[in-house]
């Protein structure tokens, strides 16, 4: 399941004009595929899933794929449509809604669980705070992506318990003006959070 999972998020479009201000990057399918895996195994995947800035919604397509009903959100209308689109290349445009809203007023009242790959603050500091904040209002589960050495702050931030955490590693194209290299892998944390 696992890799039949992460071929097909494989098949997914990227984002055609990614935003700098957004911080928009695809989650890397192997990334999404890991943490989906765990998710499932640990059976967050079972009830409501919100996707919490989708972006093209690798994660929510996937967690749609493990059986997931799916609510997907960003600020951005054109991630929207690719994450919208890539539901329909997926097969599960019927279990999955995407919809535009803010971290900061999430349009949504209460799921089970989030998946997210938040901003890691890199443009604008602190841009995770809402991300976090969102989750631990509608959610009794989150799994979400950080700079790694984010643990301690992710700790003392939410009013929550970190269960599990993991290091992955992303590797980012270039593909912003300012980036010098062609590709840069970082090392990022996966954190599963229970409020
Ligand atoms: N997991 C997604 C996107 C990760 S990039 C994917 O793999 O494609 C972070 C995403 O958060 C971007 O799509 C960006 O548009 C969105 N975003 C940034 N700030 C936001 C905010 N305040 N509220 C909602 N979405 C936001």
């Amino acid at each position: 399941m696992r890799k039949d999972v992460e071929i097909l998020l494989q098949e997914l479009k990227g984002f055609e004009e990614p935003e700098a201000r957004l911080e928009q990057y695809m989650t890397p399918p192997s990334v999404a595929g890991t943490l989906l895996h765990f998710a499932w195994s640990n059976d967050d995947l079972d009830g409501t899933v919100l996707d919490l800035g989708c972006g093209t919604g690798v994660l929510g397509v996937g967690a749609a794929v493990y059986g997931a009903r799916v609510v997907g959100v960003d600020v951005d209308v054109d991630a929207l449509r690719i994450a919208q689109s890539n539901a329909a290349r997926a097969g599960v445009e019927t279990g999955t809604d995407w919809i535009r809203g803010d971290a900061s007023a999430v349009p949504v009242s209460r799921v089970d669980t989030v998946v997210m790959n938040p901003p890691f603050g890199a443009q604008n500091e602190g841009a995770d705070r809402p991300f976090l904040r969102a989750a631990e209002e509608v959610a009794d589960v989150a799994y979400t992506v950080h700079n790694a050495g984010s643990l301690g702050f992710v700790e003392g931030f939410v009013n929550g318990e970190v269960t599990d955490a993991f290091e992955t590693t992303m590797r980012l194209p270039r593909q912003f003006e300012f980036h010098e290299e062609d590709e840069r892998e970082i090392t990022v944390e996966v954190y599963r959070i229970e409020f």
